[in-house]
């Protein structure tokens, strides 16, 4: 039997990089899936890649910072695939800019996605799993939660929110059987941050700048990350609650410098 055989899940943000591997290993494991993503994203080549591990699936194309379409997409998911047990609230977007020239519409578009939009989702998901007594929930904070970087005061905002957001919601739902976690990616190769390269003088000299400051020495495969949030999702996490995951390849915790005992013994 597979980890997530029976169970109905809704990944939002799914056209792309991390929501899309949940999904894929979502389906992978014997979920039901729901794709939700940005109207205009291409969510038939997901569903498709989804559909080929034998699964039920789902396409609805939803803005998540709309409250009104978020409760519209869950009930056509709940009417369509079923009670939704799983929930991966993922959808993001980075605005990176210097504080200075971060302006009210670019703080607004980047809370309206990030906060706002995992707020919908949270409290969809709590409204259709209480009823029910089970359920679980991972939201996508960031590595970028827990640490600063210079160009994202808005972006680190919604990350460090969703965090505070993720303990609040466990604590509340607890008693109702559903359990509420973050997961902090590290820097991941999806086409966000793969953007965030555009006009950069020279990409393959950032991208050696980064991985030099990861522990391992490597930006992360968005599966990596999508096996953490299922490991959240699953059974198997039971006991879990009200805390994050961080997948970040030791950024966070490992002093990025010294030498000895290195692989090659040098
Ligand atoms: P991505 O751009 O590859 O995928 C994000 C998907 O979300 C896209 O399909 C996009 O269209 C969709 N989306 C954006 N706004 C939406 C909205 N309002 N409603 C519905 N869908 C929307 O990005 P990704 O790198 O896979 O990022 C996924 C999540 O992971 C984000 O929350 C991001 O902040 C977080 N994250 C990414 C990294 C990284 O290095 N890639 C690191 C840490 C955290």
């Amino acid at each position: 039997m597979a980890l997530m055989d029976g169970r109905v899940a809704l990944v939002t943000g799914a056209a792309s990089g991390i929501g899309l591997a949940t999904a894929e290993v979502l389906a992978r494991e014997g979920a039901s899936v729901a794709l939700v993503s940005l109207p205009g994203d291409d969510l038939n080549t997901a569903e498709v890649r989804c559909a080929a591990h034998g699964g039920r699936t789902l396409a609805v194309a939803a803005d998540v910072s709309d409250s009104q379409a978020v409760r519209s997409a869950f009930e056509r998911v709940e009417t369509e695939l079923g009670p939704i047990d799983a929930v991966h609230n993922n959808a993001g977007i980075s605005i990176v800019a210097p504080l200075t020239e971060t302006t009210d519409e670019l703080w607004q578009r980047q809370l309206a996605t990030n906060l706002s939009g995992a707020f919908h989702v949270l409290r969809e998901a709590a409204r259709v799993m209480k009823p029910r007594g089970r359920g679980a929930v991972v939201n996508t904070a960031s590595e970028l939660a827990l640490m600063g970087q210079a160009g994202y005061v808005a972006y680190t905002a919604t990350k460090g929110g969703i965090l505070a957001m993720t303990r609040s919601a466990a604590a509340e739902l607890a008693s109702w059987g559903i359990r509420v976690n973050a997961i902090c990616p590290g820097t991941t190769r999806t086409p966000m941050f793969l953007r965030e390269f555009d006009g950069a003088a020279d990409p393959d000299a950032e991208l050696a700048e980064n991985e030099a400051t990861v522990a391992m020495k490597r930006i992360a495969d968005p599966v990596e990350i999508a096996e953490a949030v299922v490991f959240l999702l699953s059974h198997r996490a039971g006991y879990i609650t009200g805390t994050h995951l961080v997948a970040d390849g030791g950024r966070t915790t490992c002093f990025p410098i010294g030498s000895i005992g290195t692989a090659a013994g040098a």
